[in-house]
């Protein structure tokens, strides 16, 4: 039997209270396993897994990381999501990157960040499609992610689907304050809007050089880890072929929950 071939997905997780929350993004993540072949592990790329160089998790059993500040909810500290680990699939990350001249190391038994199990838990709450997760450089910026992906394009043949888990638009700096359902403001709007277009249009080098070119690029992204993952999912898709929104809506106004997909 043929291995279905999967798409790569960029989600974007938003506040960790999306694990909590209802609302448009939550609902969409909830249905996407129904939308999908069954995967037979998958690989996330978390912004919340930042390293100097490339670091895949071997971990058989991952443990939950709670990775954000005491003034969450205690709920959100039970939560617990105990999907096995993939060291299978780690053994292969690592075979593609080193094949791609790119350096990687393999960690014993880093866990699942909120990145990670907030998104996935919603898609796959029976927690039993077995996963791991790749790290991210930020100081190497949108190019450098590219090519990670591309690396990692032969697992899409290999029923790996690949999550790269951010935010299309992440200021956190303006998101205190505002109400979970507030109106998104035009600065924000605006670079959804261009990245859209961009990803639809299957302008990669536009994406790619998306500080330079997009309206109020800074402002959305004043560190670019939430937007990085894009680019992996974007570098496993086919190259030139435009990305499909699976999804739009807001959080907070501020925090741009759409998800893409890259045949
Ligand atoms: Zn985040």
């Amino acid at each position: 039997m043929s291995t279905a071939r999967l798409p790569a997905l960029f989600v974007s997780h938003g506040s960790p209270m999306l694990a909590l929350e209802d609302g448009p993004a939550r609902r969409f993540l909830t249905g996407l396993a129904a939308e999908l072949p069954r995967p037979k592990a998958i690989l996330v790329v978390s912004a919340h897994w930042e390293t100097r160089a490339p670091v895949v998790s071997a971990a058989p059993e991952p443990a939950t990381i709670h990775d954000f500040g005491r003034g969450f909810p205690q709920a959100l500290f039970d939560i617990r999501y105990p999907a096995p680990g993939a060291p299978g699939l780690a053994a292969r990350v690592a075979a593609l990157l080193t094949a791609a001249g790119l350096p990687v190391t393999v960690h014993p038994d880093r866990g699942l960040d909120h990145g990670a199990w907030v998104p996935l838990g919603l898609a796959w709450p029976e927690a039993d499609v077995p996963m791991t997760q790749l790290s991210i450089q930020p100081h190497l910026g949108p190019e450098w992610h590219r090519r990670l992906g591309e690396a990692l394009r032969p697992l899409r043949g290999e029923g790996v689907l690949i999550v790269a888990s951010g935010a299309l638009t992440h200021n956190l700096g303006e998101f205190w304050g505002r109400d979970l359902d507030a109106d998104a403001p035009d600065w924000v709007v605006e670079f959804g809007d261009w990245m859209h277009d961009a990803v639809t249009g299957g302008r990669t080098e536009d994406a790619l050089a998306y500080r330079a070119k997009a309206p109020h690029a800074a402002r959305n992204h004043p560190t670019e880890e939430h937007l990085l993952p894009l680019f992996v999912a974007m570098g496993v898709g086919t190259p030139g072929a435009a990305g499909r929104r699976l999804h739009s809506s807001h959080t907070y106004g501020v925090l741009a929950m759409d998800a893409y997909a890259f045949d």
